[in-house]
């Protein structure tokens, strides 16, 4: 029994979701399209195409998974009005409480592993089950990790937050966001005060698939033509891709695409000398890494006029 509980390894987890976000996952149609011999029809219902969106969403064997779970009400408007499926999980994790995320991500695990295990195995688990197999890995994952967290290890994560600028100085973070499934790149730019209050945000769109070093050296050139279109001259522009600030201040790079990038960032800041560029983690920058998740719901070029709740609740609980 307890063998059949694998999602302990945190890892293999988030695998799984980042293969599933960026349309990687070996669903009978992709893998068709790669030239595998196989049928393209669902392994539940036998009549649609097996494709991301009727593994996790569309086929009636699924939704059944989803009523069982509890989560069908909830889901079913952003379901609804979804594009695709990476539109439809990041919008899930833009309006769902964390608990819900995490309860919804499990079921899409769950939803994949019984897949497999009908594919591969012949096994088709009661859908009970298979998510309380799938909710008993989750608890038991989250006990692991508060039994292995140190007190210290704790206390640093406290402090590794977003820091505001000084009294007359603003913070532009910046993220970049890609897009596999929609071929496309964001750019996101959140501009505060003192006091952590946004003052101005912005998302980007361009189509592309590119290297991440890349997406987030356009989001430093985006920024800095922005700043420099709004008049703004002291500030502190800050990003979480630390080989972008590291080539930026080393002045030295190879890669081609990468390095023209850089290069034009580094010659647009030569008329900006009141801007410094520093690395931030992950954990520091999260507002604007969530507007980026945020900004697959319109997908263009935005000045947001009304910031996100999602994001001024971020936001907020930065500076309280
Ligand atoms: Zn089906």
């Amino acid at each position: 029994m307890v063998k059949n509980v694998e999602f302990e390894d945190s890892a293999k987890g988030k695998f799984f979701l980042w293969r599933a976000v960026r349309g990687v996952l070996p669903t009978r149609m992709r893998l068709q399209d790669k030239g595998v011999p196989c049928t393209d029809c669902c392994p539940f219902c036998e009549t649609n195409y097996e494709n991301d969106w009727h593994v996790f969403m569309g086929c009636e064997e699924v939704k059944t998974v989803w009523r069982t779970a509890g989560l069908c009400d909830l889901i079913a408007e952003i379901v609804a009005d979804a594009a695709s499926f990476a539109n439809c999980f990041f919008s899930l994790l833009c309006r769902l409480t964390t608990n819900k995320c995490k309860d919804m991500t499990m079921i899409l695990w769950c939803i994949w592993r019984r897949r497999n295990d009908k594919v591969w195995d012949g096994d088709l688990k009661l859908v009970s089950i298979a998510i309380q197999l799938a909710r008993e890995a989750l608890f038991q994952w989250q006990i692991a990790r508060q039994n292995t967290a140190e007190p210290h290890q704790t206390q640093q994560q406290q402090t590794i937050q977003w820091q505001p600028p000084a009294q007359g100085v603003l913070k532009c973070n910046v993220d970049a966001a890609i897009f596999n499934e929609l071929k496309s790149l964001c750019t996101c730019i959140c501009i505060r005060d003192h006091r952590g209050q946004i003052i101005k945000a912005a998302t980007n769109w361009y189509e592309g698939n590119p290297l991440p070093q890349e997406a987030e050296a356009v989001g430093l050139r985006d920024a800095i033509l922005w700043l420099g279109e709004l008049g703004l001259s002291d500030v502190h522009i800050e990003l979480d891709c630390k080989i972008v600030v590291d080539s930026i201040c080393d002045k030295n790079n190879n890669q081609a695409e990468f390095g023209n990038i850089i290069a034009n960032c580094m010659s647009l800041l030569q008329q900006f000398t009141n801007f410094k560029i520093s690395f931030v983690r992950r954990q520091a920058n999260v507002v604007t890494h969530n507007l980026a998740r945020v900004s697959i719901l319109h997908a263009r070029h935005r000045v947001f006029d009304l910031i996100p709740s999602c994001i001024t609740n971020l936001a907020m609980n930065e500076i309280i």
